[in-house]
């Protein structure tokens, strides 16, 4: 069922759309510097094949942190919940997603969430197989699985762009690597995990992903559960305490939907039974969340009564 285009839809991305202005697109890594900071677009998946849309949904973005609540639950799935919070936590931070700072005060030293980068690398280390790419094919084939979307590539410059310039995260590793959270080649991790940054997609295949996680894992055009409920439901859990960075408080009180988003501009939603949300505006705040998107999150909220609490 092709995706319909909603004068609804495109009347929010109407009001939403000038607040861009007051956002800036991401270049600390320098290839997302060249997105357009006034595009904006949502794409609304439905269980029953229903989707609504406004906007260029067919725009491919990377997914930057969003691919961090999909490798943990590829990771959750691969391993247990015992072995994988032995080495990262659960709790919000309050710091910025790429924040160094609570490594060295917290003891014992683990990442405090799977959300920060510290923990995301962390977790990205235990994807399981011999290389980084296997390791890399079996996310990539999962993602793949969970969008329903065969074609799913990466950004070949994205992922090269970042990784000449990810020297944070870079020193996020070795001080993990010297705590023992993690173990073998800082390189190879850097290779991976900035390849699955750059993973490519649109705001439709976001919100199909989005939907799987909505539906505690089930996928509904096949009937088939292709992520434990448990597991679907400790990814949205972390989506509601820390999936927008440290505005992940204000997030649930004014919008009230499990999300996760990047700096890309991205945002995942997951309304719990309901439907799956994508979607992609690159002009960001001053916490890294598209400042458009967010926006637009809440007028969707307020308008149909989201809100899951
Ligand atoms: N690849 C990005 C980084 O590690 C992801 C950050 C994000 O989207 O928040 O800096």
């Amino acid at each position: 069922m092709p995706c319909q285009s909603s004068d609804e839809l495109k009347e929010l991305v109407k009001e939403a759309r000038p607040i861009a202005k007051q956002g800036r697109v991401a270049d600390y890594i320098p290839a997302l510097g060249k997105a357009n900071p006034n595009d904006l677009s949502i794409a609304i998946n439905y269980p029953d094949g229903r989707c609504f849309s406004a906007g260029d949904i067919e725009r491919k973005i990377s997914l930057q942190s969003i691919s961090k609540v999909i490798t943990l639950a590829l990771v959750l799935m691969d391993r247990s919940k015992e072995y994988v919070f032995a080495r990262v936590g659960m709790e919000p931070t309050g710091d910025p997603f790429n924040s160094i700072a609570k490594l060295e005060t917290m003891a014992p030293s683990k990442p405090l969430n799977p959300m920060i980068n510290a923990g995301a690398l962390a977790v990205t280390n235990m994807i399981k197989g011999d290389s980084v790419e296997e390791r890399f094919q079996r996310l990539l084939a999962f993602i793949r699985n969970l969008s329903g979307n065969d074609t799913i590539e990466y950004n070949e410059e994205i992922a090269r762009s970042e990784f000449e310039t990810a020297h944070l995260n870079r020193a996020l590793c070795y001080f993990l690597k010297q705590h023992h959270i993690i173990e073998g080649d800082v390189e190879q991790l850097i290779d991976l995990y900035t390849k699955q940054c750059a993973i490519e997609m649109n705001c439709l295949d976001l919100s199909r992903i989005g939907l799987v996680f909505a539906l505690d894992g089930v996928d509904p055009q096949l009937g088939k559960q292709i992520m434990p409920m448990n597991i679907a439901r400790i990814c949205k859990t972390f989506m509601v305490t820390c999936g927008m960075y440290n505005a992940s408080g204000e997030f649930a009180i004014k919008i009230g939907i499990p999300a996760k988003s990047g700096v890309s501009g991205g945002i995942m939603g997951a309304v719990p039974g309901k439907f799956g949300i994508g979607i992609f505006g690159p002009a960001l705040d001053d916490k890294g969340n598209s400042i458009a998107g967010i926006r637009l999150l809440e007028l969707l909220s307020k308008t149909y009564n989201l809100s899951m609490f």
